[in-house]
């Protein structure tokens, strides 16, 4: 029996039905025959869209005599036009595809500590109100702590129903704060290389991204580069700003670098922002995770910032727990007023559970903040042995780590490989360390993400010679990249 993907649409007034296919005969003729037992979807429409869809076997021959209803329209809306490709779609797919270690994409393979896993257990086993709604800005034990917690760490009273929402992962909280903000015709600062959704939620929200890149300034002889030698270059980045400018997205410590912007830097950051009237987006869901005695500063936290910043953090990279997807973000009520306004027209809020998982979970930290129970020292002490554990293993086959002051990401130099084979399979105009990634997967069953998914599109030519590992695995998993790499370097040998 043939099958047939078709459309039965309705349209309000007057009502006409059509069938549509996307297939076969049907699909170009206004006039037609479904045989019995093709497969069907109906799909009930209005004008503007669909209502309702369902699967169905046509039960009987049908002649269709009525108008045929194609959109002829450009579908999808033109705030998407571009931004359909993701890289983590690409690269998770592709890590499936292949027995493979994955050094890929960001998630602990680990469990979060106990008290966390308890925090969770409970709340779903616990009071059965938590299957139910809670206030729509936060679950109010959760911004309680949250604002107790970060107001001592930001200096600032602060008030949990003015100050603090807390949005489904940080990528609710920046996808909010972009749509809250960000007006047709804006320009948004990104300093790159960036988290790679903050070019597309801004071209969502209707701005203009406008990006400036840290720089590398090469290592003294013999020593691995660090990623405290990319720096911004004051001068470029204060001719970057414009009447135009809305905002200046920030990520300390930096995903994919591990930068962590020095007090200096940030007061460079702070000051232009603030001598051109402009918003500071600070993503620092990373956070907890700075080694050898660095610190992670807040831009909120410098002179005049409180004013103009929303901080955005996560649960997930705080407790290990990335699928919970709890995030938050906190800045005055001036500025927060407008994400609890796109906020209450969407998401509305998030899940009961999870955020009381989190409310517990930050209840236990504040006990034991400082101390050495606290996971919010323990996590970064056990990431900075895996740190110095990977830099090892992959220099073995000549990949050329960068040292990471923060996060759990390092990336590593592949311009050897680049000049030794620089004619991996790929598309022509494919960036080389994007070939270089997939041919890893597939060659020696290591993933990693290329760097230039981090890098604007005219920029991505110069930064094609990275690739990013995450560090946040079990000892077993970096066993096991260890014997891909000794398995490499025994092929490298003549
Ligand atoms: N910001 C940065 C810099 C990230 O790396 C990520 C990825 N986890 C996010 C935001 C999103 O965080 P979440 O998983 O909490 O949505
Ligand atoms: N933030 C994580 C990373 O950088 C994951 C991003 C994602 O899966 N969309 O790896």
């Amino acid at each position: 029996m043939p099958t047939a993907s078709s459309h039965l649409l309705r349209e309000p007034s007057p009502i006409v039905l059509s069938v549509c296919t996307s297939l076969g005969n049907l699909c170009r003729c206004e006039r037609g025959t479904i045989v019995a037992g093709t497969t069907v979807l109906l799909v009930l429409h209005s004008s503007s869209s669909a209502l309702r869809e369902s699967s169905v076997t046509w039960p009987s021959r049908l002649h269709l005599r009525t108008r045929r209803l194609i959109m002829s329209k450009q579908l999808q809306a033109r705030r998407l036009n571009g931004i359909d490709h993701n890289p983590w779609v690409e690269f998770i797919r592709l890590a499936k595809e292949y027995d493979v270690v994955n050094l890929g994409q960001g998630f602990p393979d680990f469990s979060p500590p106990d008290f966390a896993v308890q925090a969770f257990q409970q709340a779903t086993s616990g009071d059965f109100m938590l299957n139910q709604y809670t206030m729509a800005f936060g679950y109010p034990p959760l911004t309680k702590i949250l604002a107790s917690f970060f107001g001592k760490l930001l200096g600032q009273e602060l008030d949990p129903l003015k100050n603090m929402l807390v949005t489904v992962g940080a990528y609710g909280a920046l996808f909010t704060a972009f749509q809250a903000l960000v007006d047709e015709g804006d320009e948004v600062i990104i300093i790159e290389p960036a988290f790679d959704c903050y070019e597309p939620m801004t071209l969502m929200a209707g701005g203009r991204p406008v990006f400036v890149s840290l720089k590398p300034s090469p290592a003294a002889k013999g020593q691995l580069e660090s990623s405290n030698d990319w720096q911004l270059d004051p001068t470029e980045l204060a001719s970057k700003f414009t009447p135009r400018t809305k905002a200046l997205v920030l990520n300390t410590p930096n995903n994919p670098l591990g930068k962590v912007f020095s007090k200096k830097e940030l007061e460079l950051v702070a000051d232009l922002c603030q001598q051109h009237d402009v918003l500071c987006i600070s993503d620092e869901v990373y956070q907890w995770l700075v080694y050898d005695g660095h610190q992670h500063v807040s831009i909120a936290s410098l002179p005049g910032m409180w004013e103009r910043t929303l901080t955005i953090g996560s649960a997930g990279k705080s407790f290990s727990a990335t699928g919970w997807k709890v995030g938050w973000v906190m800045g005055p009520d001036r500025i927060l007023k407008h994400l609890r306004t796109v906020h209450q027209n969407s998401i509305f809020h998030c899940p009961t559970q999870a955020q009381a998982a989190v409310a517990q979970c930050f209840e236990r930290e504040q006990q034991h903040f400082g101390q050495p129970s606290s996971y919010f020292l323990q996590l970064p002490q056990a990431m900075k042995l895996n740190r110095d554990h990977m830099i090892r293993s992959l220099q073995s086959v000549g990949l050329k780590p960068l040292i990471p002051q923060g996060s759990y990401f390092l990336i590593a130099d592949i311009s050897d490989f680049k000049s030794k084979m620089p004619n991996l399979p790929g598309a022509e105009d494919e960036p080389y360390d994007r070939r270089f990634a997939k041919w890893m997967i597939k060659n020696k069953g290591l993933v990693a993400i290329p760097v230039s998914i981090f890098f604007s599109q005219p920029h991505q030519k110069d930064f094609d010679h990275y690739i990013r590992f995450c560090f946040v695995k079990d000892e077993a998993t970096l066993q096991a990249m260890d014997e891909r790499l000794q398995k490499w370097k025994k092929e490298l040998q003549p």
